[in-house]
């Protein structure tokens, strides 16, 4: 495995910044450069892929649908007998119900009632809706002059899925859609990558649990329960292991724990330099670990790297990333760095959605030099414009921005402060957070 020095100079150069704060897209890239997915994979049943990632293509058994079938319920005829500027008159022979075919020979001049679903008799090919149909005083059905073309409201076989085909690729995430198109093939088992384990701790000598009574100087841990939800959410398994008091011992035996039972840790807090932290220590002892200070705001501290297992575990190293204590900023990190890793990781290739752009109702203060991104509210105004303004004060500590919000307002290294009226990114979180 190349080490982290090695990689971090090559990326530190492509971007030109040697000893500055790190540009986000450096650190993006250097991330990209450091995963290898986890190829262990695993059959599960249907209903247990929802959120997983298809291990191997998933090849189609059947065609979706298996026969020509009609799209509307009402007459089911051979277009050829259509002409142009004139009404046709054809006698009904039969019916055909969605899951009950209709056989027999339907001759020309003749029609078979059909309903939506139900299989294209023999030698049919087009269907007229009922509601465009009349009877004459024969009792034969009249399509008027012009109603339909040869080959109208008929799906054809496979028109969804051909036989043979790929029906979801390697690497695609099984979304509510891809799991029923899963089971539009009949499939009950499918191979997933195995799900990733991810281990998580607090620490700093502040932090009161939840049901401790408070005390002055002390906060409530809230990133556990941010990142519980963030990593559940990406369909991880989780392994809490709570919040662990600032004394080297103790953030040792969490430590190894921790890589002994996940494939990758994150920590929040002590990785901004202060004091009292054993964190930043203890996590150089115990693996190749690098200290960014990212050109971004909220969220400048950021540790990487990877903790050596015990070798009696065996397996490769365990990936890291240290988070900062400020509840917001360990979200920020969370979602611009931790989630495209760790969906890289889980093998995953759907695309992120793209950013929005929205204009912007108020003066975003902004200097050139760093990434920042503010917690932004998109609404639709009259004229059907998308609007973003803030959430106010944007204090890194001030986790109701986070729930205010519904994305996150990017504005780029480069870019200045924001009028009124211009255009900037939104990163919405709809599903995320
Ligand atoms: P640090 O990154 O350790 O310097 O912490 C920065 C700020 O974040 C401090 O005000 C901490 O009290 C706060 N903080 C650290 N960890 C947590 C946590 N788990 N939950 C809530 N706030 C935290
Ligand atoms: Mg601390």
């Amino acid at each position: 495995m190349t080490s982290l020095s090695t990689i971090a100079a090559s990326i530190a150069h492509s971007h030109g910044n040697g000893r500055s704060d790190m540009h986000v897209d450096a650190v993006r890239d250097f991330l990209a450069q450091m995963i290898t997915p986890i190829t262990d994979s695993e059959p599960v049943d249907l209903l247990a892929t929802l959120g997983r990632v298809v291990a191997g293509d998933v090849i189609s058994p059947v065609s979706v649908p298996p026969h020509d079938n009609s799209a509307m319920d009402g007459f089911a005829f051979d277009g050829a007998q259509l002409r142009a500027g004139e009404p046709l008159l054809l006698r009904c022979v039969a019916t055909a119900l969605a899951g009950h075919a209709c056989s027999g020979i339907v001759a020309p001049g003749e029609c078979v009632r059909i309903m939506t679903g139900a299989v294209m008799p023999q030698g049919l090919d087009t269907v007229v809706p009922i509601e465009l149909t009349s009877t004459s005083d024969d009792g034969r059905i009249q399509i008027p002059a012009d109603a339909v073309r040869a080959g109208a409201n008929r799906r054809r076989k496979g028109e969804d899925l051909m036989q043979g085909g790929i029906a979801l690729a390697d690497g695609e995430l099984v979304t509510p859609a891809a799991l029923g198109l899963l089971a539009s093939l009949g499939l009950c088992k499918i191979n997933v990558r195995r799900r990733l384990r991810l281990a998580y701790f607090s620490t700093g000598d502040e932090i009161l649990k939840p049901g401790e009574p408070p005390c002055e100087g002390a906060v409530y841990d809230s990133n556990r329960y941010t990142l519980f939800g963030l990593l559940t959410r990406l369909g991880i398994e989780v392994i809490d292991l709570g919040t662990v008091r600032d004394e080297p011992t103790l953030i040792e035996a969490t430590f190894r724990e921790a890589a002994s039972r996940a494939d990758a840790i994150i920590t929040s807090g002590g990785v901004s330099g202060g004091d009292a932290d054993h964190t930043k220590a203890m996590m150089q002892r115990l693996g190749d670990v690098a200290f960014w200070r990212i050109a971004m705001r909220p969220g400048r501290p950021m540790a990487v790297g990877w903790l050596n297992r015990d070798t009696a575990i065996g397996g490769q190293r365990c990936l890291l990333f240290g988070l900062p204590g400020n509840p917001v900023a360990a979200m920020v990190t969370f979602l611009a760095f931790v989630r495209p890793a760790l969906r890289q990781m889980m093998g995953c290739t759907r695309a992120e959605p793209p950013r929005l752009r929205a204009v912007c109702t108020e003066t975003l203060r902004k200097r050139p030099g760093r990434t920042e991104f503010q917690r932004g509210i998109v609404s639709r105004a009259a004229d059907g414009m998308l609007v973003v303004r803030t959430t106010g004060n944007q204090g890194s500590g001030m986790l109701s921005s986070m729930v205010h919000g519904n994305g996150l307002i990017v504005l780029g290294h480069d870019q200045a402060s924001m009028q009124p009226g211009d255009t900037v990114e939104v990163m919405m979180f709809e599903g995320v957070i």
